[in-house]
């Protein structure tokens, strides 16, 4: 049995499963802070202990993904209460002495579509999540994009929108692609909740015109197989045509990406990426 921990901003999810990735038991809770959060997460697994061999975890972050840091296995600089310089997998490795395996909530996504969504069978593949955040994950040739850290995609600087004067959300960057197209930007910038906002609203016009921005710039740097874009927002089924025909105007065929309608995509795995992405991490000993 494989453990499987999606550790989100608003909510952790914690789950065991078998080799072929089915969840045979899984648990949802908000999360608070880590001294909260961390016994809930131990209680679950403790019914498993003598069956778990390995535990992948998607984590909120930033995080440190080195193994040669003595800081590995840490969330680092995240502005969320008590979890700055938290020793997650420290932590968790005291109550249970099997490899863990770690990496960020949306590259543990990107993996979980890896194996088995919609990036079956393709060797480079792009994922964001557009929800409370903006996170974008990447695999290339099989393994995760990463220098001297992981990818932090969701902080790329966008052009404004002519009819966008919202100042955005993030508290680092002015015009940012979180900063101007999270859910919280959506509400911030209509007054309203994001399934509040009518169709026909211009706000799902700025909101297709920063995801294609994303997707444009995704293409250019990365030249990915297939970009999906899952997340609380991506809801809205109007918004995906929205952004292919944004995408398709911006880059204007300076270059030939695959079909538009298997190029930008939502997730097949829907809002279970995450932790079957958790339980392969364990299963392939991803690190
Ligand atoms: P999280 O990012 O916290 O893991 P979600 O991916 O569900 O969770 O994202 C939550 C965000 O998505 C909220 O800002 C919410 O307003 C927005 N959201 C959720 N459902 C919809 C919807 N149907 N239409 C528009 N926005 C939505
Ligand atoms: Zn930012």
């Amino acid at each position: 049995m494989y453990g499987a921990i999606e550790a989100g901003g608003t909510k952790f999810v914690c789950a065991v499963g078998d080799e072929t990735l089915s969840v045979v038991d899984s648990v949802s809770f908000p999360t608070d802070i880590p001294q909260k959060t961390i016994p809930q997460v131990i209680n679950f697994f403790e019914k498993y202990r003598d069956e778990m061999i390995g535990i992948g975890i998607g984590s909120f972050g930033p995080i440190d993904i080195h193994k040669e840091s003595p800081t590995y296995g840490f969330i680092t600089s995240t502005p969320k209460k008590n979890w700055e310089n938290f020793d997650f997998i420290g932590t968790l490795k005291e109550e249970f002495d099997i490899p863990f395996f770690w990496t960020t909530d949306v590259n543990a996504a990107c993996y979980g579509e890896y194996v088995a969504g919609h990036g079956k069978g393709l060797r480079n593949l792009v994922y964001y999540t557009v929800g409370t955040g903006v996170g974008g994950g990447a695999i290339q040739n099989g393994s995760f994009v990463d220098g001297f850290s992981h990818p932090e995609m969701g902080h790329m600087l966008l052009q404004r929108h002519e009819a966008d004067n919202f100042n955005g959300t993030c508290p680092f960057h002015n015009g940012c692609l979180e900063g101007l197209a999270s859910g919280p930007a959506i509400e911030k910038r209509t007054g309203k909740k994001g399934y509040e906002v009518s169709q026909t609203d211009v706000a799902w016009e700025i909101e297709a015109d920063y995801l294609a921005q994303c997707a444009h710039n995704t293409t250019l740097i990365l030249s990915p197989d297939r970009i999906i874009f899952g997340g609380g927002v991506m809801k809205q089924a109007h918004l995906l045509p929205k952004i292919r025909e944004a995408f398709e105007k911006k880059l204007n065929q300076y270059v030939r990406t695959p079909d538009i309608e298997t190029y930008i995509v939502t997730p097949k795995l829907g809002d279970n990426a995450g932790i079957i992405g958790c339980l392969a991490l364990a299963r392939d000993q991803k690190l």
